[in-house]
């Protein structure tokens, strides 16, 4: 018979049967009336579209200020946000734009889209977060930027990445997509204000959402006055002439994405306080549980909740210990993503554009980069046996946060057992 500590996964009782809420339902959610009379609004209104409507231009100039910088930009993805910002460096074809490989494919795929090539630095065993070291080791004289990502709200080390790039000539973006209202070091700077360019998304999974939808910010008149141009088919609407001065997309936001935006916007502060609060609690409690680390909590906004496990201590790597904690109702997600950026085929298998492969072929890029196992030891290591993440939500409850607690004790103790 199995008593209360064997684990479910090997046929015991789980200590949860009832859902979590998630950003995925509205128990996870504060989506309610004011977003529902936003977007009446809208709806009466008549007007749907930005270039005449003024929900999106109102919701710019209020993000913009809520972040105390000169300029946002919105469009209608995160990932087109970051497109915008690699647009606006403008790199010439062949040209290397330096990131991480544990990331969102959104990080990447708008500079392949700008035909400039993806340089993958490796990261920071304790967070996830970019190596700055790393990072200067790949830096050559094609370098145009750097996308530094605030992964799961942990704060990457921007200040030394924009010293860098200021003393290199180079760019640096922030990925903000999971990292609203968090506060990087040494000096508490919202993330997404340190570089030249900030990048938010408001996709259904973030701290904030209207479905989908992005902001492209930064205080660098002409940087973002590129950005807004390749949003609108580099339509200058503030002159009277209808022309379109280089090659931009249709990336824009709808009033009703806006109105919806609208409404979340002053809900944040909250939402993330929501979060901290309850990450304190688990992050107090893994102290008691040998081989798992929590991330970076000062300044961080838990847009997931990132266990790091050292399997010789821990009695399992964090791929058993997520199975583990999924089987007790804990939805735990090992490695968060299953591959890194550079080995998924995209990149790998250089599917882009027709069977050219280009731009990653010499020319443009001065050599045919290569992305293999290996490129990044520390990001793989992390995927592969040592990180896992957790769902996490602004309406945990006292008690939901104890299930998890009592959850992780009771597979630390099994686990460790073996
Ligand atoms: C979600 C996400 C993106 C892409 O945002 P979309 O709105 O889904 O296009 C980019 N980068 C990171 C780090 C993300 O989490």
């Amino acid at each position: 018979m199995p008593d209360d500590a064997t684990l479910a996964i090997d046929g015991g009782t789980p200590i949860r049967t009832k859902p979590f809420p998630s950003v995925s339902d509205a128990a996870g959610r504060r989506l309610g009336d004011e977003e529902l009379a936003a977007l009446e609004r809208v709806i009466r209104s008549g007007q749907l579209n930005s270039t005449i409507g003024g929900e999106t231009r109102s919701f710019e100039a209020e993000f913009a200020e809520y972040y105390g910088v000169a300029h946002a930009v919105a469009s209608s993805s995160g990932t087109a946000a970051l497109h915008l910002a690699v647009a606006a460096v403008n790199p010439e074809p062949g040209d290397e734009i330096i990131t991480t490989g544990l990331s969102d494919a959104g990080t990447v795929l708008p500079i392949l889209a700008q035909n400039a090539v993806p340089v993958f630095a490796d990261v920071d065993p304790a967070t996830g977060n970019l190596d700055v070291d790393s990072v200067r080791e790949r830096i050559t004289s094609r370098t145009r930027a750097i996308i530094a990502v605030h992964l799961f709200g942990q704060p990457a080390p921007v200040a030394e990445l924009r010293a860098l790039a200021d003393e290199r000539g180079i760019v640096l973006i922030e990925d903000c997509a999971q990292a609203y209202l968090t506060r990087c070091a040494p000096d508490g700077a919202l993330a997404g204000t340190v570089g030249h360019i900030g990048c938010f998304s408001l996709q259904q999974s973030k701290h904030i959402t209207a479905g989908d939808g992005g902001l492209t910010i930064g205080n660098d008149d002409a940087l973002l006055r590129r950005a807004r141009l390749f949003a609108d088919k580099a339509w200058p609407r503030d002159t009277d002439e209808r022309t379109h001065l280089f090659l931009g997309l249709n990336y824009r936001m709808t009033e009703l994405q806006a109105a919806v935006a609208r409404a979340q916007l002053p809900k944040l502060a909250d939402i993330v306080a929501g979060r901290r609060a309850t990450a304190e609690t688990l992050t107090k409690a893994l102290a008691q549980w040998p081989g798992l680390e929590p991330g970076l909590d000062e300044g961080a906004t838990y847009w997931l909740f990132p266990v790091f496990v050292d399997a010789r201590t821990a009695g399992a790597d964090a791929h058993r210990y997520a199975a583990a904690l999924t089987a007790e109702g804990i939805p735990a997600n090992g490695g968060y993503i299953r591959l890194p950026l550079y080995l998924t085929p995209v990149l790998a298998e250089r599917h882009t554009y027709g069977e050219s492969n280009y731009p990653l072929t010499s020319p443009p890029a001065d050599a045919v980069p290569r992305y293999e196992r290996g490129l990044c030891p520390n990001t793989e290591t992390l995927i592969g046996e040592r990180m896992f993440v957790l769902g996490w939500n602004e309406n945990f409850s006292d008690d939901d946060v104890a299930d998890i607690v009592a959850a992780f004790d009771k597979v630390s103790t099994a686990l460790r057992a073996r």
